[in-house]
């Protein structure tokens, strides 16, 4: 899908999904963000998490050791979890008390690994330091979900996971019409109603948004990433302003828990080490260790903002439901042969993202790409 101008390179994003019209929508995305000059993204934090739950006789020897790890302490439980890796490095340890448990959430880089299990050594290790100065410790589970990986949880939206990222772009209120179908105005009132009062009214943590999982999830799969984790790492905020008079529409989106690595797991399987390649992040960075997982996060932030900003133009030209009957429901497009093997070669993205020919299209040709459901 693509390509599309991320930070002044002109990158092809793998995706591979089963939902109709979305590579379609996300690329009218792209074409309206490179329109307006391309996409800026940024890293603002980098650090993977595990909360192992350690047990104490009582209450005073938890708070005890609590205190110890957040001050003298913290020097010596960092020295033990780095010296496991070359890459893993503690950056922040919190500590939560529940009566007589502990929970210990280890915040640490790791490379340009995803970083469960080079964390999960590194954890073993600081929690066997640990218990030389408390041998009344019982250590209950290395991971106590205070981490919080693959489910909901607002300490990954409120500390973030991963690389948190934040992308935006500037579209022009001329490309807003010819190729979003609406306008800046719409947009905006849009994306206050439906992603954050919307979202504030279901009681959402982090889901301020459209459909980024869509996007995210589609990414993941192509490039080898864990697709369970897209749990917390497709938690974000889209936020759109009208700006330079009213006239053109500034877009961000601000991503905490992008949990990628183009090294270990699934980035081993050969296509998706292709994809990797075609986005030249494949393997460990040859000079800075992290740089090449930090560069696919950016990436899959930028192409979610493309994401979101089709499908709410789409909502906001009220073209969804035609558009989705249109592509989802149409004989012609189930029957279509599918893309062999699977839909994660850019080739076959690029395939995907020409749509269907039917009655309902030929009358709302101009929105190919408005269909996604969120
Ligand atoms: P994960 O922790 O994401 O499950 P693995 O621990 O399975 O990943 O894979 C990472 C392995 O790759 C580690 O053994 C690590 O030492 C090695 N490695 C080599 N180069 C790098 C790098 N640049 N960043 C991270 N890990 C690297």
């Amino acid at each position: 899908m693509g390509p599309m101008n991320i930070d002044g390179d002109l990158i092809h994003i793998p995706m591979a999904t089963t939902e109709g019209c979305l590579i379609a929508s996300t690329a009218r995305g792209c074409k309206a963000i490179n329109a307006g000059g391309g996409a800026i993204t940024i890293v603002t934090a980098d650090g993977m998490t595990r909360g192992p739950c350690v047990e104490f006789p009582n209450i005073t020897r938890a708070a005890d050791c609590k205190r110890w790890i957040e001050q003298e302490g913290e020097a010596v439980v960092t020295e033990a979890f780095n010296s496991t890796s070359r890459f893993a490095r503690v950056r922040k340890l919190k500590v939560a008390l529940a009566g007589r448990l502990v929970y210990i959430r280890f915040s640490t880089t790791t490379g340009d690994a995803m970083g469960m299990n080079m964390i999960s050594k590194g954890c073993e290790k600081a929690l066997s330091k640990i218990s030389e100065r408390y041998p009344d410790m019982q250590i209950i589970s290395l991971s106590g979900n205070y981490c919080t990986d693959k489910k909901p949880a607002a300490i990954n939206w409120i500390e973030g996971r991963g690389k948190s990222c934040v992308s935006e772009a500037v579209i022009p209120g001329s490309v807003v019409e010819k190729v979003l179908k609406t306008t800046v105005a719409a947009l905006v009132e849009l994306n206050i109603s439906k992603n954050l009062i919307g979202s504030a009214m279901a009681g959402s943590v982090g889901g301020f948004n459209a459909h980024a999982a869509n996007i995210l999830t589609a990414v993941y799969l192509a490039t080898g990433q864990d697709p369970a984790q897209n749990v917390e790492s497709s938690m974000c905020i889209t936020l759109m302003k009208a700006v330079n008079g009213g006239k053109d529409l500034h877009i961000s989106c601000t991503m905490p828990c992008i949990e990628v690595g183009t090294i270990g797991g699934g980035t081993i399987l050969p296509p998706q080490q292709a994809m990797l390649d075609f986005i030249g992040v494949r393997g460990p960075h040859p000079t800075e260790p992290g740089a090449n997982a930090r560069r696919l996060a950016r990436v899959i932030c930028a192409s979610v903002m493309a994401g979101e900003l089709s499908l709410c133009a789409a909502l906001a030209a009220g073209h969804l439901v035609q558009a989705h009957m249109a592509h989802n429901r149409n004989g012609a497009a189930a029957a279509a042969p599918a893309p062999a093997p699977a839909a994660i070669s850019s080739t076959t993205t690029i395939q995907a993202s020409t749509p269907p020919a039917t009655p309902v299209e030929r009358e709302e040709s101009p929105i190919p790409g408005s269909c996604i459901k969120s």
